[in-house]
């Protein structure tokens, strides 16, 4: 395992905390709570290879599942695996993905990394972290979404949502995804990685939102700091 895989591997998840309050044992029963209540959090990302997960969370930067979701068919109709994607015309690939925003981006970084799958890879998507962040447009965030989600390979997914809600929580005080992923990591047992992120994600969107958290609903109000709460209701 090379030594972005092992940044902050297990082992540092069995020891005690050093960076929080919050003790493991909390965490792990409001974890608990949050998956009672949302007992079908996953990948709102439609897919139906580690290629098109990949793609998939590539397009899903500024912009809603929704919306990616909206997109993909027609991508994937018409460029369904890297082989495909390879020898695109940048100009169709923009056009099949404006509404995503940052299309021209997008596309370049769509086809780089379909690119250096098939030169590097043998057009299959890697399994290692340190392989995903390699490829062009890849990013922590989306090579644990493929990883997690893909491979049932444990990855803690760090968006807005799970930043927010996990410094709210008290999990984490770091204000920058990947020190928030370390943090929850070692908060956190690694079987729990990839569902913590899908339940944090889902908490964010309905109830912790980011302009008002909805405290007096929330289903673990009582075991909430409100860290850093500005407006609740
Ligand atoms: S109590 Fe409020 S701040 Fe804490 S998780 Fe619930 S909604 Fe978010």
């Amino acid at each position: 395992m090379n030594k972005v895989d092992n940044f902050w591997e297990p082992g540092v998840s069995s020891g005690p905390c050093k960076v929080r309050n919050i003790s493991r044992r909390h965490a792990l029963i409001t974890l608990a709570q949050l998956e009672q209540t949302y007992p079908d959090a996953t990948c709102a990302l439609r897919y139906v290879s580690p290629w098109q997960l990949l793609v998939a969370t590539i397009l899903s930067a500024q912009c809603t599942d929704t919306r990616v979701n909206l997109v993909t068919p027609a991508l994937f109709a018409r460029f369904p695996d890297p082989f495909s994607l390879v020898g695109a015309p940048l100009g169709a690939v923009e056009e099949l993905i404006r509404s995503t925003g940052f299309f021209r981006n997008k596309a370049v970084n769509l086809l780089g990394c379909a690119r250096a799958v098939v030169e590097s890879h043998q057009g299959v998507v890697p399994q290692t972290l340190a392989e995903l962040v390699a490829l062009p447009g890849v990013g922590r965030k989306t090579a644990n979404v493929v990883l997690g989600n893909a491979f049932a390979i444990p990855g803690m997914v760090v968006d807005t949502h799970v930043g927010r809600v996990a410094r709210r929580l008290g999990w984490a005080r770091s204000g920058q995804p990947q020190g928030v992923e370390k943090e929850l990591c070692a908060l956190l047992p690694k079987e729990k990685w990839t569902q913590t992120s899908h339940v944090l994600i889902w908490h964010g969107r309905r109830c912790c939102r980011a302009q008002i958290a909805h405290c007096s609903n929330c289903p673990v109000r009582e075991r909430c700091p409100r860290t850093g709460v500005n407006r609740a209701k």
